[in-house]
């Protein structure tokens, strides 16, 4: 038994103590006969068991307890009878001393006591009784198990249980799964830690945990008929009743199929049957039902007449007696099986246990785990509706098809618990987790909807087929938590949040997805279409409500998906957050730069996307939609759609590669905020941000908010170091190109990068200080020792005249500052040049003034014959600076008849 987070494991045998009080008589032998126990000689003649029970049970004690010992009458030609006048018979009794034992001085009465009324302990001590000792001290058992010694808690007076009893007659097989054999922790020092007993190296694997049982095994029941005959009334394959005993009950019918490999277990319960009510068949347990062994086993609920795709078996734990002392579940340890259209309720462990390696390529369809008949009402398992663990691989939990669809919901703990390392390539499609049976109301999971952790790698929930969606929405906490080191899995195609339609909340209490403590390398969602999940509608009243959470979990990638939009991409279906980053978070990425990465997040109540706490680092946001529409164009009015806050550092919302920019509109308030000081080193480079009330906002000790004014020197200290922005001096469209000039202070000998944006319209709302709404491309500018540079810009994508050019710095920490102010992009002046007189001759040569348009390169040229061929010579080159020019030709002196123009350039 291994400790596992939330998990109740089951102790086969628990706290029990056998003694054998005198000797048993010890006729013939078997499986591990007693010695003497053969099919000639038995302690029961003709298999009759004449029996009464102490007085001191309450009668449903007597039924659990009959029960459990009738496992044996479905194994060979044995029949128990209440004690009338036979000289033989047993008196059975119940006391929670644990102490477990069948006293063999006398047959009148033989007396029977068990601590447990739990399927395996009765069945356990009546095998005694029947004539089998504990297979594991077979003559042969040191070829199968190694007992070790020092983890039995009890010696000495326990060992013998351990000792190989050479008196004892082997029959048939090796038996690990043996109810006569002692479990793996039987009298451990540590229970569910330290073993007291381990298969030997061939069988370890398989039988590590699987010594023991929860009522017969194969083993157990061949060797019983071979002692007293098969059974009066021979097992089938149909269920024809919803007693929990006997010919025609599901249990009969699993032993049939356990000992016929490929039977499929069918129904056909009249509806006269006692347990008929409501229109469906309630099959009211009283003990564990026998694991599934033997591969290919197909029971199908469907088979029952009348069936219409809701569930008309109810197998109903809830009846159970706590007596009976059991982790109760339906295990499945074999491979191949299909298990379709049940409902599983009541069971104080799993609804279903799929468990260790053995476990694979099975398929759970169809059934309902946690509802009551009507699938809109809890009937909770106490644990999980299924738990995958151990190593179970490959299996397929739903499916394609609406009657093949699971419906999960109403558990205490989760729907779908997928745990262990080794625990891989499972496929959980086409459910309902967490919603009643029409995928429209919560039916809460009381923790969430599906659970992978604890190493558990490569499992896939949800499907690129919309037919393979999961409803994941409704739970107590998440529709998807994955954990504790959980690797590789996928979790695509779902509804997260809504009802069927993707349209309507069904919400989640907590959030949508949980990836956290460890989960690395997992995917939520993918860059093809049918890989998105719709996350939306997580809200819980008006706060603390997510689509995704990422806290302390690394290089996990969330993609394409729709975070606050519901399936239609149109219209908002609000998380109160969209995505949260914090708790340590890292190297994880939101989006991507390949197409159909970008997710849409859009609508959220309050924050858009929310990246929080020291160590949160080295995220990614990268190619988003945050606050538009599916179609990139409409936006979606949100409040805020980027914050940064409480020591998140180094982190990248944008990038000026190609696909890394995401497009960030229509807040109302802020665009991208950096909350507090402390949360440095976050770039925010190469986006769109435009349409928000404030693009970029750097929080400091202004009134908020508003723009954080530029510091001589930049010394300052707050969120991204209160980066000082750029300065835009002037912005020209010239030809077909546009140029941008301006300054920076900041740190003095520091290097920057300077983002340049253009803008259809000016941002107004805070004095004209500027968005991004399509980046231009960078500059790298070095500051002198003053901490000043200057910069210019030369962009050849366009003219962009009548735009609003903004820029913002971002030094070589990844500081980005906030938006410069905008700039008006004008068409530049042309060059222009007039002669405006004082023309005269001096000592230098002749002079003359000229009027110049400025910043416009001039030739200033000379010839002295109009006459074809003219012959023009330059006098001057240069850039003017000035509007008057006061012009000496020092040339002018052989001629008096001089001819001048200017040209530019
Ligand atoms: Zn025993």
């Amino acid at each position: 038994m291994r400790i596992q987070l939330v998990q109740k494991r089951t102790l086969v045998f628990p706290l029990w103590l056998v003694v054998f009080l005198g000797a048993f008589p010890r006729l013939v032998s078997a499986a591990n006969f007693y010695a003497g126990i053969s099919s000639d000689t038995v302690p029961w003649t003709n298999g009759i068991v004449p029996y009464e029970f102490t007085n001191t049970l309450t009668p449903a004690e007597t039924n659990t307890y009959l029960n459990a010992l009738r496992e044996w009458e479905l194994a060979a030609h044995v029949q128990f009878v209440p004690h009338t006048n036979q000289p033989n018979w047993i008196l059975f009794c119940y006391n929670t001393n644990f102490i477990d034992y069948v006293n063999g001085d006398s047959y009148s009465p033989q007396v029977i006591t068990v601590s447990s009324l739990s399927r395996a302990q009765v069945c356990h001590e009546m095998g005694h009784s029947f004539g089998f000792n504990h297979e594991n001290i077979r003559s042969d058992a040191t070829n199968y198990v190694i007992v070790l010694t020092n983890n039995i808690a009890d010696e000495p007076e326990e060992i013998g249980l351990f000792v190989v009893d050479p008196t004892t007659v082997p029959y048939g097989n090796y038996d690990f799964e043996s109810v006569m054999h002692l479990g793996w922790d039987f009298d451990s020092i540590n229970p569910g830690v330290a073993p007291t007993m381990q298969p030997t190296p061939p069988y370890f694997s398989r039988y590590q945990y699987r010594m023991g049982n929860f009522c017969l095994s194969p083993g157990d029941r061949a060797a019983l008929a071979y002692l007293y005959g098969p059974p009066l009334v021979p097992l089938t394959n149909i269920v024809t009743t919803t007693a929990d005993f006997g010919p025609g009950s599901l249990r009969a019918a699993i032993y049939y199929a356990t000992d016929h490999p490929g039977t499929t277990v069918r129904f056909d319960i009249p509806t006269s049957d006692p347990g008929y009510s409501n229109g469906v068949f309630n099959i009211h347990l009283t003990g564990h039902l026998p694991p599934l062994v033997t591969d290919g086993t197909v029971i199908d609920g469907s088979t029952q007449p009348g069936f219409a795709g809701k569930p008309l078996i109810i197998v109903d734990a809830s009846q159970i007696l706590p007596e009976t002392f059991t982790s109760d579940t339906f295990l499945i340890y074999s491979a191949n099986n299909q298990i379709k259209n049940i409902a599983f309720t009541g069971f104080d462990w799993n609804g279903m246990t799929l468990e260790y390696a053995d476990a694979t390529n099975n398929t759970i369809s169809g059934c309902w785990f946690g509802l009551d008949f009507t699938g809109n009402n809890a009937a909770p398992n106490a644990f999980q509706g299924i738990l995958i663990a151990a190593g179970a691989s490959r299996n397929i939990i739903g499916g394609t098809n609406a009657l093949e669809r699971n419906v999960l919901s109403g558990n205490s703990q989760y729907g779908v618990f997928i745990t262990d390392t080794n625990t891989t390539g499972n496929v959980v499609l086409g459910n309902y987790i967490g919603t009643d049976f029409t995928g429209s109301n919560a039916v809460p999971n009381g923790k969430s909807g599906v659970f992978i952790g604890n190493g558990a790698s490569g499992n896939i929930i949800g499907s690129t087929n919309p037919a393979g969606r999961n409803i994941l929405s409704g739970n107590t906490e998440y529709g998807v938590i994955l954990t504790s080191n959980a690797t590789g899995n996928v979790v695509l195609g779902n509804y997260i949040g809504t009802d069927t339609s993707g349209s309507y909340p069904v919400a989640n209490t907590i959030g949508g997805v949980f990836l956290t403590a460890g989960a690395t390398g997992n995917f939520i969602g993918g860059t093809v279409p049918g890989a998105r999940n719709v996350i939306s509608g997580n809200t819980n009243g008006p706060y603390y409500d997510y689509g995704v959470l990422v806290a302390g979990a690394s290089g996990n990638t969330i993609e394409g998906n729709y975070i606050g939009l519901g399936a239609d991409g149109l219209t908002p279906v609000p998380n109160y957050y969209g995505v949260y980053f914090y708790d340590g978070a890292t190297n994880n990425t939101l989006g991507g730069t390949v197409a159909g990465a970008g997710n849409y997040i859009s609508g959220n109540t309050s924050y858009d996307v929310l990246i929080s706490d020291p160590g949160t680092s080295g995220n990614f946001v990268e190619g988003n939609f945050i606050g538009t529409d599916a179609t990139g164009t409409n936006g979606i009015a949100g409040f805020i759609n980027v914050e940064l806050q409480n020591g998140a550092t180094g982190n990248f919302i944008g990038g000026v590669n190609a696909g890394a920019g995401n497009v960030i509109t229509a807040a109302s308030f802020l665009g991208v905020v950096l909350y507090d000081a402390g949360t440095t080193n976050n770039s925010i480079r190469g986006n769109s941000i435009f349409g928000n009330y404030m693009g970029i906002h750097l929080v400091g000790n202004e009134y908020y908010p508003y723009v954080t004014p530029n510091d001589v020197g930049d010394a300052d200290t707050g969120p991204n170091n209160l980066q000082n922005f750029p300065v835009l001096t002037n912005a020209f469209g010239y030809g077909t190109s546009t140029i941008v000039s301006g300054t920076l202070n900041s740190a003095t000998n520091g290097s920057f990068l300077i983002d340049f944006y253009r803008n259809y319209q000016p941002d107004e709302n805070i004095g004209g200080y500027g968005e991004g709404q399509f980046y231009l491309g960078t500059v790298s500018v070095t500051t002198d020792g003053s901490g000043n540079a200057n910069f210019s810009l030369t962009n050849t994508s366009g003219n962009y005249a009548g735009q609003y050019i903004a820029a913002t710095a971002t030094d070589v920490s990844g500081n980005t500052s906030e938006f410069s102010a905008d700039v008006l992009a004008t068409n530049a002046p042309a060059p222009s040049a007039q002669f405006t007189g004082n023309f005269r001759w001096n000592a230098g040569g002749f002079v003359f003034n000229l009027t110049l348009a400025t910043n416009f390169s001039y030739r200033i040229q000379t010839a002295t014959n109009l006459a074809a061929p003219s012959s023009w010579a330059d006098l001057t080159n240069f850039t003017a600076t000035s509007s008057i020019l006061n012009f000496t030709d020092s040339t002018a002196t052989g001629s008096r008849i001089r001819f001048y123009r200017v040209v530019s350039p």
